[in-house]
């Protein structure tokens, strides 16, 4: 036995399994397991990473202030308030690890993102599971699960991978019922999906116990790059920053991340044929007797009988080069979450599924 031993609670991490995008043998695969933006990145956003490609031997900006900037123009908030990292992912992080530590109690939903859990148990802390109403974030059940020790409690609103949402009048609630020194954490990573939403924005605005993460990794196709965002009271912002490494983010992903917020007409058209498959898909997955609930993100968690059939679909999509994802992991063994594709790719998926249905058995 060594002396030599990691600090409590990262031995508890389970590895965060990424969508697979490859299968052995198979050259057409159509990649539906991430959430990703079929469509890429916009050619204006690919145009600024290649412009910004000439001045790769400078350090980048340490403030972010441009991109700051171009994100707060268009979402109508203060730029002082925002803080960018390398996907919204660095952002839990660093809300983790500044607000909670050994003894301290990190709550998440039965179904929430992975990175609550794992990001909680890097800095020490605990993280709470807390139950959902089928499959749909439970307001009372978080309260209800609040302790003295509580100091973070995420939401992802739309939820990944329920693909459900609250409302706003419930969200609200919650903020008003945890005790002083929690903060509420809503996660927008799906906020672009709904017409309208501002992600819970004005909700920070009006509290300061409240603070809300973003990302360019869904709407804006740039995954591959990792670069999310923060909105909080300022507080929380200049703690977060002393911890921050100043140089986070590359001119690439910055140049790339302003682009992408300023072509709204890209994002509004990608958004307008998310919604419109997704509801195709879900109706023609109903038609084939598999239900979903009314998902208001950029996938569909399609729901089978039991996690053999889930297991079966999967592998017998995957032998036609469909990968979905499965999300057992999640606590959904007979369930499967499928991105929504261009109409070419959801119509791959639907006739994945009806011959699997008509499979000799
Ligand atoms: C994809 C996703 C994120 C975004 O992660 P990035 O690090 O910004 O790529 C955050 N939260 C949820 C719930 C997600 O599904």
């Amino acid at each position: 036995m060594t002396a030599i031993k990691p600090q409590p609670g990262i031995l508890e991490i389970a590895l965060y399994q990424g969508g697979q995008s490859r299968i052995e043998g198979v050259e057409d695969v159509l990649k539906l397991s991430s959430n990703e933006n079929p469509f890429g990145a916009s050619p204006k956003t690919k145009q600024a990473i290649a412009d910004a490609i000439a001045e790769v031997h400078r350090y980048p900006n340490t403030d972010h202030g441009p991109l700051r900037q171009a994100i707060g123009e268009v979402h109508g908030l203060d730029p002082d308030r925002i803080i960018c990292g390398v996907g919204s992912d660095e952002v839990i992080q660093f809300l983790c690890q500044a607000y909670a530590g050994p003894g301290d109690e990190v709550l998440h939903t039965e179904h929430g993102f992975a990175m609550y859990r794992i990001s909680a148990l890097a800095a020490g802390a605990t993280p709470v599971e807390v139950r959902e109403r089928e499959r749909v974030t439970d307001v009372d059940a978080l309260l209800d699960a609040v302790t003295p020790q509580t100091r973070l409690v995420f939401i992802a609103n739309p939820n990944n991978p329920t693909g459900t949402m609250i409302g706003g009048n419930e969200v609200a609630r919650l903020a008003a019922g945890l005790p002083e020194g929690a903060i509420l954490v809503l996660d927008g990573a799906y906020a672009e999906f709904v017409e309208g939403f501002d992600g819970g924005a004005a909700l920070v605005d009006a509290r300061d116990n409240v603070f809300m993460t973003r990302t360019f990794s869904k709407l804006y196709g740039l995954g591959g790059l990792r670069i999310g965002w923060g909105y909080g009271p300022r507080a929380i912002i200049d703690v977060l920053n002393r911890i921050r490494q100043p140089f986070n983010l590359s001119e690439l992903q910055m140049a790339a991340a302003i682009a992408a917020v300023q072509d709204r007409d890209w994002a509004e058209r990608c958004r307008i044929e998310n919604a419109r498959m997704r509801v195709w898909l879900a109706e023609e997955l109903a038609a084939l007797g598999v239900a979903s609930d009314t998902s208001l993100a950029n996938f569909v968690l399609a729901r089978f009988a039991d996690a053999a059939e889930a297991e079966a679909a999967d592998a017998h999509l995957k032998s036609l080069g469909v990968i979905v994802r499965r999300v057992a992991g999640y606590k959904l063994p007979n369930c499967l979450r499928i991105t929504v594709g261009d109409e070419a790719g959801c119509r791959r998926v639907v006739e994945g599924v009806k011959s699997f249905r008509a499979r000799p058995r």
